[in-house]
């Protein structure tokens, strides 16, 4: 039968997902040492889950609100206030999702029209672009570079506006380069941003996990609370992917027709979720420090030793990602990848799964124990000295 006449069309043009189609590779491989995976290696910690077995024992299984808890939106307000200086109502301003990834769909929803240019940077996160498609709207490219720390910047950013640009999807810490943007790359940023009267989309998922230097949100400074909408989670701070739950801040107009959306297509995000949640961001501080610092511990590890290997990797400020350089290899991301997986049985992603101008490169996860790391390294560093 032919289904093509059926499917949506739109959604039919989309390509799936780079690191998907690599992970059903690896999936199907014995004995293999992965280095791919985007989440946190550590369970979600104890109390956190024990707050999600009392709410079902206690019977909470029903829907939500649809906006979420409103206790659970007060905490997240106070947990924005206190982290990064941000002010929401928390009964207009916030809305409970299904992860970042339905705040992030939802978002782009809401304010792309299919006459929109919508800014992207690259490498970064791999469902905005699709996400932006499935609008109608046009995607325009940032390639962001090596020699900048893979930051956007002011020229960058000023380059790619036409009078169509509406929204900047802006995403650090970045997911895969580990780079992060402070308060003058920031500032700079959003001086652009108003002066031609654009909208951010901020996914800060990592606000949590930075080395050296704490995060900033774009949406603190002067006059741009009003232009952003926050996207964060729960899934990279508290070790918390499987649970499904984050949120989406800004401003009353934009979080009206999101929780409308969220309302038809969702209902409400999972119940005994938001009941962990909330013990999370009253009780998880201590947590997070403590994966942060094992975080830490293996960031130095990873990027010293690719950089001894002779793959030169810029010093990642924040998630759990390094983004080594293999083009003294003379090997494509794809081929050095498959070769790696084929020779030493490692798994990395090719960098080019995040963007094309992530050719050249490769993202590796050191969300790892140190013994996994270690010897993961080891077959790196024989599979480079082979070639
Ligand atoms: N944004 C970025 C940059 C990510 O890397 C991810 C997950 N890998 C997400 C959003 C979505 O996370 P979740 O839906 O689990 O909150």
């Amino acid at each position: 039968m032919d289904y093509s006449k059926f499917l949506n069309n739109t959604i039919s043009s989309v390509k799936p997902s780079g690191i998907r189609k690599f992970f059903d590779i690896v999936n199907e491989m014995d004995d293999v040492i992965s280095l791919s995976v985007g989440e946190p290696d550590f369970r979600t910690p104890w109390h956190v889950r024990q707050a999600g077995i009392e709410s079902l024992k206690s019977g909470k299984t029903w829907y939500t609100p649809n906006r979420g808890y409103k206790t659970l939106r007060q905490e997240i307000v106070l947990f924005l206030q206190r982290k990064y200086n941000l002010t929401y109502n928390p009964d207009t301003e916030v809305l409970v999702t299904v992860g970042g990834s339905e705040a992030l769909d939802v978002a782009i929803r809401c304010l792309a029209n299919p006459e929109d240019e919508i800014l992207i940077h690259q490498p970064s996160f791999v469902c905005y672009e699709p996400l932006t498609a499935m609008t109608g709207a046009k995607a325009s490219i940032i390639n962001t570079k090596a020699e900048n720390n893979f930051k956007l910047t002011a020229e960058e950013l000023e380059a790619a506006i036409t009078d169509k640009s509406k929204i900047l999807i802006l995403s650090y810490p970045n997911n895969p380069t580990g780079a992060i943007m402070g308060r003058e790359d920031l500032e700079k940023i959003a001086e652009v941003i108003k002066r031609h009267d654009l909208f951010v989309i901020s996914d800060e998922i990592y606000s949590e996990l930075t080395y050296g230097q704490t995060h900033v949100s774009i949406a603190s400074l002067e006059g741009m609370a009003e232009r952003t909408v926050v996207i964060n989670g729960f899934s990279k701070a508290y070790a918390m992917t499987g649970w499904r739950l984050g949120y989406a801040a800004g401003p009353a107009p934009v979080l009206e027709q999101m929780t409308k959306l969220h309302q038809y297509c969702i209902m409400s995000a999972p119940t005994t979720a938001q009941w962990a949640a909330i013990e999370a961001l009253r009780n998880g501080d201590s947590d997070i420090e403590e994966m942060r610092s094992d975080y830490e511990m293996r960031r130095r590890l990873v990027v010293g030793k690719f950089n001894a290997m002779g793959l030169t990797c810029f010093e990642p400020k924040g998630a759990f990602y390094c983004f080594p350089c293999i083009k003294s290899t003379g090997l494509k991301s794809e081929e050095f990848c498959t070769r790696l997986l084929n020779a030493k049985g490692v798994a990395v992603v090719p960098g080019d799964a995040f963007g094309d101008c992530g050719e050249g490169y490769v993202r590796v996860s050191y969300s790892y124990s140190i013994n996994h790391l270690k010897e993961a390294l080891k077959r790196i560093q024989e599979f480079i000295e082979e070639l």
